[in-house]
């Protein structure tokens, strides 16, 4: 690492290198396929084993994982094959299972977090930034959203667009969700296995895994918050989206000379500005910026005049909507989504 540092300590807990949980991978061939029943599975958490069976490639061979505790005595060079093909047996439920052990390899499980992103001219992405226990599949999505955020700010401040502070964003951004889907791993990692070292502190509620990858929310960096209740939530429902500064942008569906869109194929790869029928204002506004070209800023407008329609008029209530309850909160989106749709009636104007 480097220069680099590690901050371990997440919420209350300390996870030093030492403390990290020892796992042991086992590769084998066997054939569970009566078990199996025709049935196709991703992954068997099984609680006799303290493990998970991962089917790979083909239709016998497998992987285990298990965990094992060094503070019961237990060490990786005790699995040997014969362990191993013993727990196989067990987590099959079967005692006369014929198991060939391909391989067999200890790993840690560990939650680290790096103090910073970046030093000079050096920044972290992905596992060199936070290492994320497998639990609920976050690490590599962590890694790509990371990848996302810095590549575009890179590419500004290396034309010469925008200055070097903008590079600061990166982390202000990334490394608080991080700090939260991390969190959230270990959460699993408690709920699905038991924890043979009692090093993990209690967990926090778990919640919905499309939350977590696809709902961040960044309450600062490169945008202008806006003042809301929940600001304190570190992710939002991705089928309830707010819309709000610092969230993803929610999809709606468009009309563009006869053909329906989504509003999320309008951001494809370039700056976009999206105002209601009545923004032309904003358009040429945005277009006196003088970066606007650089950026390749697209602007739209939706409504009659615009080269978008809004068929059940969402955008448009929204923007109304907008207008008559300032601070709506963060189901702003939703509310007026639900309002077009005749589900939900219209806000009061406020006086
Ligand atoms: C058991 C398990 C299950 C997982 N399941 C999921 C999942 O379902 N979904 C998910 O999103 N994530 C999952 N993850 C996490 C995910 O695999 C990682 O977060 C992701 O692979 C990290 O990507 P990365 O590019 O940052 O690092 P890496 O994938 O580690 O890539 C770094 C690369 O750099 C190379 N390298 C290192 N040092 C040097 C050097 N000096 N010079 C040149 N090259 C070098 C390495 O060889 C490696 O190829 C899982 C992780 C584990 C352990």
């Amino acid at each position: 690492m480097g220069p680099w540092s590690i901050d371990c300590n997440l919420r209350s807990v300390t996870l030093t290198r030492d403390a990290a949980l020892p796992w042991i991978n086992v590769i084998f061939d066997t054939d569970l396929s009566p078990e199996l029943q025709g049935r196709r599975i991703t992954s068997v958490f099984v609680e006799d084993i303290n493990g998970t069976l991962v089917p790979r490639e083909g239709t016998s061979r497998w992987s285990m994982a298990v965990q094992y505790g060094p503070e019961q005595g237990e060490k990786a060079e005790d699995f040997r094959p014969e362990l191993c093909a013993q727990l196989v047996r067990k987590g099959a439920g079967r005692t006369d299972t014929k198991v060939e052990i391909v391989d067999i390899r200890p790993w840690e499980m560990a939650a680290y977090l790096a103090d910073r992103y970046s030093t000079g001219r050096a920044y972290l992405v992905g596992d060199t930034a936070h290492v994320i226990p497998p639990t609920g599949g976050f690490g590599g999505n962590t890694g790509i959203h990371d990848a996302h955020n810095l590549a575009w700010k890179l590419d500004a401040v290396m034309r010469g667009v925008a200055g070097p502070a903008l590079l600061g964003t990166y982390e202000l951004e990334r490394r608080p969700v991080a700090e939260r889907t991390l969190a959230q791993a270990l959460a699993r990692l408690q709920a699905w296995f038991k924890d043979p070292g009692k090093k993990l502190p209690s967990p926090e509620k778990i919640i919905d895994d499309h939350w977590v990858i696809f709902g961040h929310l960044y309450k600062g960096g490169v945008l202008i918050a806006e003042r809301s209740s929940n600001m304190e939530e570190p992710f939002e429902d991705p089928q309830k989206p707010s819309g709000r500064p610092g969230s993803r942008a929610p999809h709606v569906f468009l009309d563009r000379a006869g053909r329906r869109i989504s509003t999320l194929d309008l951001f494809d790869g370039q700056w976009v500005l999206l105002t209601g029928a009545e923004g032309s204002a904003w358009i040429s506004a945005a277009n006196k910026i003088p970066a606007a070209a650089e950026f390749s800023l697209i602007c739209h407008r939706i409504g009659p005049e615009g080269d978008l329609q809004d068929s059940s008029r969402p955008v448009e209530r929204c923007v109304r909507c907008k207008r008559r309850r300032r601070g709506i909160g963060p189901t702003r989106w939703v509310h007026c989504l639900e309002e077009a749709r005749g589900r939900r009636q219209a806000p009061r104007s406020t006086p």
